[in-house]
């Protein structure tokens, strides 16, 4: 029996006429993300239907549609013709593998088409009573039962399926404008990535580099990262700034307990430039309120204060282990935990200023060749592209 996938999709159907522009995107992303799968791709009545050149892959189609943001739910379906008695009989095959591991189910039925002679009360009737005849160890359960048989008949097919993946939520990566993430080697920032992403905004990521005191590897970490994230928002530039001199020149000219905080207004400053560059209206942090010493909200404020460009925290509000359990949940902790280096643990001061005043570190930062130093960086950019 023909098997295809059905994806189905949320906030997306409260968009009242701009509903089709965010479909399309929907539909543009679910291609992206399905490349070399050869996929054909229909949508209707708040669904999409996608028919694969070959059924064995629909196990790895699955695995990426779950990170495309804006599907709530995937589903296997088998297409079935529109008649209750070949529905009946062909419904405990296509299932027999979910069914008979089973001990409760109940049949649900949608009827979009209203000219189908059964009503939806009817079809699980039907359905139901086939299911116990073949399978007689299965007992009907409408409250709690291990498996849920969806019947739906749409307008020119019936699916059939009982298992149903959740699909990320939010919105398709596009449909709001381009954002650039800070994006370091741990923990917090590709979650912040992640979580912008979801809300339907493109992504490009910038990352300090202080070669030779972060390693290669550490380079190849972030990278790793930026696939990781990059799976969600369907490939991601990421621009990597060289920052040693940077920190050095901090080292050498301003006042130990600052240069943490000089070093973030660095950081701020050069992606704002990067941002501006590659057509990105705001900027994305992994910050969280009291984490570290640099996340103080005095020294988020003089921080922020380094831009004009909106920065986005979205973890700013959440405990390390409430991050710790997003990133695992997006396959990034394993990644996030390796022990290499970051340009911010090295050079870190022994008491670092929590409470920095904007005024005193400007008065530093006067110290400094803060634009040629910055335009020295600006002209080291190495752009890697992730499909
Ligand atoms: P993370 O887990 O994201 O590294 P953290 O707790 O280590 O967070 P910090 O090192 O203070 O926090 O950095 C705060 C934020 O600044 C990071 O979340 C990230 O957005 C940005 N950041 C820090 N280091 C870098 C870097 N080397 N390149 C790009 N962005 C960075
Ligand atoms: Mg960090």
């Amino acid at each position: 029996m023909k098997q295809i996938i059905l994806v189905k999709y949320g906030e997306i159907i409260l968009k009242g006429l701009n509903r089709p522009i965010f479909e399309d995107f929907l539909v543009k992303n679910i291609r992206a993300a399905l490349r070399g799968l050869s996929p054909e791709i229909t949508k209707a009545q708040a669904t999409t239907y996608i028919d694969l050149a070959c059924e064995a892959d629909i196990p790895e189609a699955m695995e990426r549609l779950s990170k495309v943001f804006g599907i709530v739910s995937i589903s296997r379906a088998y297409v079935l013709p529109k008649e209750i008695g070949a529905i009946c009989e062909a419904t405990p095959e296509c299932l027999l593998e979910d069914l008979s591991l089973a001990k409760t189910f109940k049949v649900e039925a949608k009827r979009s088409d209203k000219k189908f002679p059964l009503a939806s009360p009817e079809i699980c009737r039907e359905v139901g009573g086939a299911i116990c005849e073949k399978f007689p160890h299965l007992s009907v359960d409408v409250k709690t039962p291990e498996k849920t048989v969806m019947v739906e008949v749409r307008d020119t097919n019936t699916y059939v399926y009982c298992n149903k993946i959740k699909g990320p939520g939010g919105m398709p990566v596009g449909t709001n404008a381009k954002a650039l993430l800070l994006l370091s080697g741990g923990i917090d920032s590709p979650v912040a990535g992640y979580m912008t992403a979801k809300r339907g905004v493109a992504l490009e990521s910038v990352h300090f580099f202080s070669h030779p005191y972060t390693s290669e590897r550490a380079k190849e970490k972030v990278l790793a990262l930026a696939k990781i994230v990059s799976a969600y928002t369907g490939g991601m530039k990421v621009h990597i700034v060289p920052f040693t001199n940077i920190q050095l020149e901090i080292r050498k000219h301003c006042p130990e307990e600052q240069l943490t905080i000089i070093m973030r207004r660095f950081m701020m400053k050069i992606a704002e430039r990067v941002a501006k560059k590659n057509g990105a209206i705001a900027l994305v942090t992994g910050e969280s309120i009291g984490q570290v010493a640099s996340q103080t909200v005095e020294a988020l404020g003089v921080t922020n204060d380094a831009v004009s460009l909106p920065v986005f925290r979205p973890v700013i509000g959440m405990d390390k282990d409430e991050i710790v359990e997003r990133s695992r949940m997006i396959g990034a902790f394993e990644t996030s935990i390796l022990p290499y280096e970051d340009c911010c643990t090295i050079f870190t001061p022994k008491h670092p200023n929590t409470k920095p005043k904007l005024d005193k570190i400007k008065a530093s930062e006067e110290l400094l060749q803060v634009e040629t130093l910055i335009e020295e960086a600006l002209a080291g950019v190495e752009t890697i592209v992730i499909p």
